[in-house]
């Protein structure tokens, strides 16, 4: 197993040390972030306040526009020259927000992921199959990481070029496919337009599936088509990125990792913390963190916190998998698309009027699709819908019809 004596913490020991992890993430936060200083001032609150794991309920959120506005780097909590590593996701309007991490931080994220894939049952020997994008976005290099963990062999295919993805697939014998689910769920029909027949020609056993909400219907095509094994991965780039929570074999829930991350949920109207096993916004602590020490973090994602012991052994609490979420943020194939973004992008346009749709399809590809209104005279003027369709690229990330 791998980092089994972590994975496999009693409750006594795990909240000694999240106690123990708690208060010194709270004070290098408090000593080297401006904005918690700040906040923790307006809150009345000293890191001394905080003397039990309650105690974090005194702690003042932090939320994504925290991020936003301290762009790029203002919440660094350490010297820049400490960074081995810079990523980025969509902020909620023009510019995106960046996520640093120091050589322990990204050490500390292999190892969770390298966990998430021992959870789900990947060992050496094993050959997994990375359709997650490599780039800005975690997915890519947080399972790549995870691979490189636990010892098995990774090839990073990254998204797209579903063909050459499949050919892969069957000839170098990928037993792990890692990816969104929308696109796994686009393979099982691509795989059979292609000529395969999935359950002869691939030798998938497992696969980990995440960066989007998906369905119960869809894990159940994906298996009964690759006749493999889906868990559901959470992650956020805020936290590292993937490899927040898993799902283990029991599949009833996804276990975070609670000597990293503490896990609270709130009501997403009042701020008020919520008992276990009541459904509301997650909200996470990272206990280790050293670039980007979030405390409090609202996730906007809904879903419950179980804390009772799983029969797989470990007493990391479960979260339900994810619900929805409590702001507007669509997720298309993985990707993060905040309305206000749209909207940025179309008002800085001056031929453009107030008013525009949004439209996000699930027809085989998850799809995005925007109307906007214009004069009679530039209805059907290329220039203009060029100019949009370029503008909500460079904003968005991914290509959106106009
Ligand atoms: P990533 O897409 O790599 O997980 P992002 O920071 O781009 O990271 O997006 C994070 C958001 O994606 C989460 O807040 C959540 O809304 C959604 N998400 C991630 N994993 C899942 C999952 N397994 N189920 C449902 N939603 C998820
Ligand atoms: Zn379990």
């Amino acid at each position: 197993m791998f980092d089994r004596k972590a994975q496999l913490l009693k409750p006594k020991e795990l909240k000694r040390l999240q106690l123990l992890k708690l208060r010194k993430t709270v004070r290098h936060a408090y000593r080297n972030v401006p904005l918690v200083r700040r906040r923790f001032g307006e809150a009345n609150v000293k890191p001394e306040s905080i003397r039990t794991l309650e105690d974090v309920q005194k702690i003042p959120f932090t939320v994504k526009t925290d991020l936003r506005d301290n762009y790029p780097l203002g919440i660094l909590a350490v010297p820049q020259t400490r960074l081995y590593c810079l990523h980025a996701s969509s902020g909620t309007t023009g510019k995106p927000i960046i996520m640093a991490y120091t050589r322990g931080d990204l050490e500390r994220w292999s190892r969770l992921m390298g966990r998430t894939f021992d959870v789900a049952g990947v060992r050496k020997g094993d050959i997994v199959q990375n359709m997650f994008g490599y780039g800005l976005f975690t997915g890519g290099l947080g399972f790549h990481y995870g691979a490189r963990a636990v010892g098995a062999t990774v090839i990073p295919t990254s998204t797209g070029n579903t063909k050459r993805q499949l050919m892969l697939m069957k000839d170098l014998r990928s037993s792990v496919a890692a990816s969104t689910p929308s696109y796994m769920v686009y393979l099982c029909e691509a795989s059979r337009v292609e000529g395969y027949e999935p359950k002869r020609d691939f030798s998938l056993k497992i696969g980990l599936f995440g960066a989007e909400p998906w369905s119960e219907e869809a894990r159940k095509r994906i298996e009964d088509v690759f006749g493999l094994r889906a868990h559901d991965c959470y992650g956020m780039s805020e936290l590292y990125g993937p490899g927040v929570g898993i799902e283990c074999e029991n599949r009833n829930g996804l276990h975070v990792w609670s000597d990293e991350f503490l896990v609270e949920t709130i009501n997403p109207d009042t701020g008020e913390v919520l008992e276990p096993g009541k459904e509301g916004e997650l909200v996470f602590t990272m206990l280790s963190r050293e670039a980007m020490p979030l405390l409090r973090y609202r996730t906007r994602d809904l879903s419950r916190v179980f804390e009772e012991e799983c029969e797989c052994g470990r007493y990391h609490p479960r979260i339900q998998r994810i619900k929805g979420r409590s702001d507007d943020m669509l997720i298309v194939g993985g990707v993060n698309v905040f309305p206000s973004q749209v909207e940025h992008v179309l008002m800085n346009i001056p031929s453009l009027g107030d008013q525009y749709q949004i439209i996000v399809s699930h027809r085989e590809l998850a799809q995005l699709a925007v109307k906007a209104e214009t004069s009679a005279d530039k209805l059907n003027d290329p220039a203009l819908l060029k100019e949009i369709q370029s503008d909500l690229f460079a904003v968005l990330g991914i290509r959106a019809e106009v």
